[in-house]
């Protein structure tokens, strides 16, 4: 018999999902949890101690052989050994540094749900963000013309807003707000990839650019620098696109006349976002100490695609320490009411 278990088998499953999701596994490998959760969550106790001792967990759609064993101990009182086991391959800290300023943040201006390009449910991205001990979380699915991405019509986006709101009036007055947003792209002329009458009903805006990367240096100048100045703008997301690892591969910066964008991000009281996911580490460090030199507002955001990815932002914590960063520049420390003053359109 294992070591006592009281969190349930439900508990168990998710921090499972959780673990691997913040180690950045492919989604894939954590659908496995995640389906077998949603697959008992409905059960009753009693149905659960009756299959697992007649071994009919398995029969569940969704349930597999790994996820029953998960199930199987949980539901005896028993702390499941796969959950032992990544908790000491993943559980520890990301990062040395980033502590401090982590526990100063509020909230994430910038994350996907299964409505575009991430793996999950928007219930559950906020769910996780409560855990995380947010007070908001700005839902931030993809813009049309990013189809691979499954990017959101203005129809699908005005869908999207019926459910936040009925999430938000599920949750009720707990003190944690999911709010409405977009991850807009930066079309070539900086024009934006959505409908002014949709982007006025969102609570925040990050605007970025996912195509044409590799355009010259004075033409991506002109876009970002147009993009940054339309008043529906509050954030520039990931601004160089470089990947510098994972299992996308690499690639290079954008190049651009960095000043000139730093400087419209100040003329306009947009944030540049640290983006925390370590395969971006955008902006590099070089172009993070410029904006910080041009005094620029910032955003630390996760970019989560998974509900365990919310927790990366420590990544982007520890990178704006070691820039010197003040708190108050970075906006996703203010609360809920300070920034969505800030975001409402110029
Ligand atoms: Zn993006
Ligand atoms: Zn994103």
């Amino acid at each position: 018999m294992g070591e006592a278990y009281d969190d349930g088998p439900v508990a168990a499953l998710r921090r499972l999902a959780f673990l691997l999701e913040r180690a950045r596994e492919d989604t894939y490998k954590v659908k496995a949890y995640r389906a077998a959760a949603a697959a008992i969550l409905p059960l009753g106790d009693e149905e659960l101690v009756r299959r697992v001792a007649a071994g009919t967990l398995t029969d569940l759609p969704g349930v597999g052989a790994s996820t029953a064993r998960v199930v199987a101990e949980a539901v005896r009182g028993e702390r499941p050994r796969r959950l032992d086991e990544l908790e000491q391959r993943y559980g520890g800290p990301q990062v040395a540094g980033g502590h401090e300023l982590r526990a100063a943040l509020r909230g994430d201006l910038h994350s996907h749900s299964d409505w575009s390009d991430g793996g999950s449910p928007i219930e559950e991205m906020a769910m996780t963000a409560i855990e995380l001990g947010h007070d908001y979380l700005v839902l931030t699915d993809h813009s049309p013309r990013l189809k691979v991405a499954r990017g959101l019509s203005a129809e699908r986006l005005a869908r999207q807003l019926d459910v936040v709101d009925a999430v938000n009036d599920h949750l009720g007055d707990g003190g944690f707000r999911l709010l409405k947003g977009i991850e807009v792209d930066i079309l070539d002329d900086g024009s934006l990839d959505q409908t002014d009458a949709m982007l006025e009903r969102l609570d925040v805006r990050v605007a970025s650019v996912h195509s044409k990367l590799a355009m010259d240096a004075p033409a991506m100048t002109r876009r970002m620098v147009a993009a940054v100045g339309d008043p529906f703008v509050n954030v520039l997301g990931h601004c160089t696109g470089r990947l510098v690892r994972g299992s996308r591969g690499t690639r290079p910066p954008s190049a651009f006349d960095a000043r000139a964008v730093f400087e419209a991000c100040v003329e306009h009281d947009v944030a540049v976002e640290i983006n925390a996911r370590p395969e971006r580490r955008d902006p590099p460090t070089a172009l993070l100490q410029l904006a910080r030199d041009v005094g620029c507002l910032f955003s630390i955001d996760s970019d989560a695609h998974a509900p365990g990815q919310l927790d990366l932002q420590v990544h982007g914590c520890e990178r704006a320490e070691e820039a010197g960063i003040e708190p108050d520049r970075i906006v996703n420390t203010w609360s809920l009411e300070r920034l969505t003053s800030w975001a409402r359109p110029r």
